[in-house]
């Protein structure tokens, strides 16, 4: 799979980290940051912290990532930033759709969409969130329900725009809660995803998008998840927010 795709290791910051400790995990991460082989590193931070951390990080091997974006390009949104505002600041990933922004702040498929076709637009690379509750895997809706989220969020999106959008597969009871996913829960919804848009898009894209597992990813576990032949890399919450125990997560993934 290496030879057709990239593995991305992006950590989620959430509202985690004030500048000054950015600046301080930015000392810390990039010594210990090897030599780029397999795997793109992101970092995925605050929008006030971004312009710091593509500042910080400017030499070194990670991209920075927003945690959401707008879907207008501008306008009366107060509160927003748009993808092209990110894109401007030198930013190359964001974050839709994640649970929490689904749970929160009325995120939905129809919002997400709307996103993903947003940070197309502006140059951004999507990182797209989806994912089944506790509930609704023990009602065995999980591959129904991924489905539905995956051709939701795609909807309109042309094929020759699909290398630049990630997937992330994150199970909400997963995420902040210390229950893995067990690395082969974790390749059959990641093996499913990458059936939808085989259906959607044909062989060589499906083969081609990065397809990753977040919620409760570690230093001890990612080895394993990320040796699962459709797990593509991770999205890392609490995790991310140590520098060692970020890098032994990318060292997994090299
Ligand atoms: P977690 O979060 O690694 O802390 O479970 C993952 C995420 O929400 O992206």
């Amino acid at each position: 799979n290496r030879r057709y795709r990239k593995t991305i290791i992006a950590g989620n910051w959430k509202m985690n980290k004030t500048l000054s400790e950015t600046k301080a995990f930015a000392d810390e991460l990039k010594p210990l940051i090897g030599k780029p082989k397999w795997c793109e590193v992101v970092l995925c931070v605050p929008s006030v912290n971004l312009q710091a951390a593509v500042r910080l990080f400017k030499e070194s091997r990670v991209a920075i990532g927003a945690e959401t974006c707008h879907y207008e390009s501008n306008g009366a949104f107060t509160g927003e930033v748009s993808a092209e505002m990110l894109k401007e600041i030198g930013v190359k990933y964001v974050i839709i759709g994640h649970s929490e922004r689904r749970q929160y702040y009325n995120e939905t498929d129809f919002t997400v969409n709307k996103k993903v076709h947003a940070a197309l637009e502006a140059g951004l690379y999507p990182i797209v969130c989806v994912g089944e509750s506790l509930e609704q895997r023990e009602l065995g809706v999980t591959m129904d329900l991924i489905s539905y989220q995956v051709k939701a969020a795609l909807a309109g999106v042309p094929a020759d725009k699909m290398r630049h959008v990630v997937i992330a597969y994150e199970p909400i009871w997963a995420i902040g809660t210390g229950k893995t996913a067990t690395a082969e829960q974790a390749n059959e919804v990641c093996e499913a995803i990458r059936a939808v848009i085989r259906k959607l898009y044909g062989a060589r894209v499906a083969r081609s998008v990065t397809i990753q597992y977040g919620g409760s990813m570690n230093a001890k576990n990612a080895q394993e998840l990320l040796a699962q032949p459709d797990v593509d890399g991770g999205l890392i919450g609490g995790a991310s927010l140590k520098a060692p125990d970020f890098v032994q997560i990318i060292n997994a993934a090299n």
